[in-house]
């Protein structure tokens, strides 16, 4: 079985990027499972502290894992923007393949000093884990924001990118490049798309020579997602549609059966909603 850092390199090589996709249920692990085996890619399952809390650490870890070993599948678990070295730890021990350092909130100088300390930590736990670090400002909350955050102080140069991965020692680098989390209600209805700064995507990956993560992909413009992945992003992060998917296809199969009580008669639905839009990005992905 490859291993993640192995289905990176493959997908670095063959310009494609591996989907990355949160869920803090059964339901979306099964729908972004069905997704990916059906178009045979290497997919990603993340899970942020608060959807780590709700599932459980070393629940999840088991889940995953035996999903991989009996489907003999390249399905990886991401420890989704963790904010603490405790926190960290724990994904580590439960066996992880990779985490999200996230201390993007702090002074530049300081992000630098604590992901460091902690990528050496994380690694003494776990010497195949992949670290991530995160730099600039993307906002916060995979959710549907009402405005627009003013993100452009905050982008990520090419001088920052060589300095934190040269600086921290971390495998992957997530860069501030246009991208946002969370989706504006204009998106939701597909009126607006987001847009991404290619050319200092390909400078950033140019200078630091790290994978690269573009997190908050949800509503971005399918075209700037091919030539992001073509300027050097290898993993792609989606949460906020997959909510939207999940939450209006539950709305939609409770309606169609009001008195429906058996959740493996009234989620299937909601499990078909979820595969289609998780199936469309990783055919967009590794197209
Ligand atoms: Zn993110």
């Amino acid at each position: 079985m490859n291993s993640l850092r192995d289905c990176l390199q493959q997908a670095q090589q063959s310009h494609r990027a591996i989907g990355h996709f949160n869920i803090s249920d059964l339901v979306a692990l099964k729908a972004v499972f069905a997704a990916a085996q059906e178009l045979k890619v290497p997919v990603i399952v993340g899970l942020s502290e608060g959807e780590r809390e709700f599932v459980g650490t070393r629940q999840i870890a088991a889940f995953v894992r035996s999903l991989r070993d009996e489907f003999e599948f390249p399905i990886f678990l991401n420890a989704d923007h963790t904010h603490s070295l405790a926190k960290g730890l724990e994904a580590a021990r439960a066996g992880f393949d990779s985490i999200v350092f996230d201390l993007s909130a702090l002074p530049f100088e300081e992000n630098i000093r604590q992901t460091k300390q902690a990528a050496e930590e994380l690694k003494s736990i776990n010497p195949s884990m992949l670290v991530e670090g995160e730099i600039g400002d993307i906002g916060s909350g995979s959710e549907i924001h009402k405005t627009a955050p003013d993100l452009s102080k905050g982008l990520s140069t090419p001088e920052q990118a060589k300095q934190f991965v040269e600086s921290t020692g971390v495998d992957i680098l997530a860069p501030a490049v246009g991208n946002m989390h969370g989706m504006l209600k204009s998106m939701i209805d597909g009126e607006t798309k987001k847009h991404l700064h290619i050319d200092r995507i390909a400078a950033i990956k140019q200078a630091s020579g790290a994978l690269l993560t573009l997190h908050g992909g949800s509503g971005t413009d399918d075209h700037d997602f091919r030539e992001a992945i073509a300027a050097g992003i290898n993993i792609v992060h989606i949460n906020t549609e997959l909510r939207v998917a999940w939450r209006h296809g539950l709305d939609e199969s409770l309606a169609r059966q009001p008195d429906e009580v058996v959740p493996y008669k009234i989620l299937p639905p909601v499990v078909d909603a979820v595969k289609q839009v998780a199936a469309s990005r990783l055919r967009l992905f590794s197209d």
